[in-house]
């Protein structure tokens, strides 16, 4: 069974131009929706819902929602992360997300930008990071702290080797305007085809520690190659584990982790096809 509460990050996405097997594209919204398909066509219970709290029990697990309990075990958490937002209003966050002229992936849709005046909010290591990948796209990206934040001497001699632009925050006003999204700070403001924010995320693996499972300092759920984590019959896999937030790679994790649950199952009971009644095992 699957639960899920049903705020997945690749709701966010209006199309996905990186996804094999789709090249003319796909919105976040309807590849979930294949992926519910496919689940539901080979037997899976989808249920709407939110784990608040998870127990190791002698069979395994208990998984509690807040009126009903689900007893599984192994478990898989696929729980995701979200990422931290600039101060925007819903409504503006999501027709500026549909627009493509406020961004969270430059991994996915960078190519996307190609040319175009680019901003990436944040400070520190991490916006320098997005702004040096962002780079490769387009010469016009410009930085701009979130707060008056400065950038110290490393982060502005790797900021000017790129040739990018820096504005000290606060900002002050973030607005969808007809071509695109315009950005004040005290004194200027600026309209930008794309902004992303690079102001990390929250990382859910709440679950996974308090069953003792171990965390990297950012939060990821610690995995082995196999998707395990330290707590027996807990496996993870997605943007919960660290790596790179991609559905391919979730994907592919998602298959190693399944492939593993499995047999894992088998080693401690026998996973073997019925015998048929009138067939004979071997042996007797
Ligand atoms: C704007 C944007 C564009 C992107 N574009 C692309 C792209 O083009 N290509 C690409 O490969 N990737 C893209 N990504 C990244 C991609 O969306 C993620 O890598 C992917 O969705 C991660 O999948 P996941 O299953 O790990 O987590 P998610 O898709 O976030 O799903 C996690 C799910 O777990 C649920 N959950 C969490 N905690 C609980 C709980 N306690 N109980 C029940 N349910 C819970 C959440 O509600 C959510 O539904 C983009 C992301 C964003 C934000």
């Amino acid at each position: 069974m699957l639960i899920d509460n049903g705020h997945s990050r690749a709701l966010l996405i209006p199309e996905s131009h990186n996804l094999s097997g789709f090249p003319e594209g796909i919105s976040g919204r309807d590849y979930l929706s294949l992926l519910r398909e496919h689940a539901r066509f080979y037997g899976a219970a989808l249920i709407q819902g939110r784990i608040e709290d998870l127990q190791k029990t002698p069979e395994g697990f208990a998984a509690h929602s807040t009126n009903t309990s689900f007893a599984a075990r192994s478990v898989l958490l696929a729980t995701g992360v979200t990422n931290k937002r600039p101060d925007i209003d819903d409504d503006t966050h999501a027709k500026a997300l549909g627009r493509g002229h406020l961004r969270y992936c430059p991994v996915c849709d960078g190519y996307e930008v190609s040319g175009q005046n680019v901003a990436v909010i944040g400070t520190g290591d991490r916006a320098v990071c997005e702004a040096e990948f962002l780079r490769s796209y387009t010469e016009r990206v410009t930085i701009i702290s979130n707060t008056a934040d400065d950038f110290d001497d490393d982060l502005r001699r790797r900021l000017g080797r790129i040739n990018a632009a820096i504005r000290l925050g606060p900002i002050t006003a973030i607005n969808l305007r007809e071509n695109g999204l315009e950005v004040a700070t005290a004194d200027e403001s600026e309209i930008y085809d794309a902004v992303y924010p690079a102001l990390g995320s929250s990382i859910h693996s709440r679950l996974a520690k308090i069953l003792g499972a171990s965390a990297s300092d950012d939060g990821c759920i610690k995995v082995d190659r196999h998707q395990r984590t330290a707590v027996k019959q807990l496996y993870a896999a997605g943007d919960v584990v660290y790596g790179l937030d991609q559905i391919s790679v979730c994907n592919g994790q998602a298959a190693i982790a399944a492939v593993t649950l499995r047999n894992d199952l088998g080693e401690e009971r026998p996973l073997l096809w019925p015998l048929s009644s009138g067939a004979r095992s071997r042996g007797s």
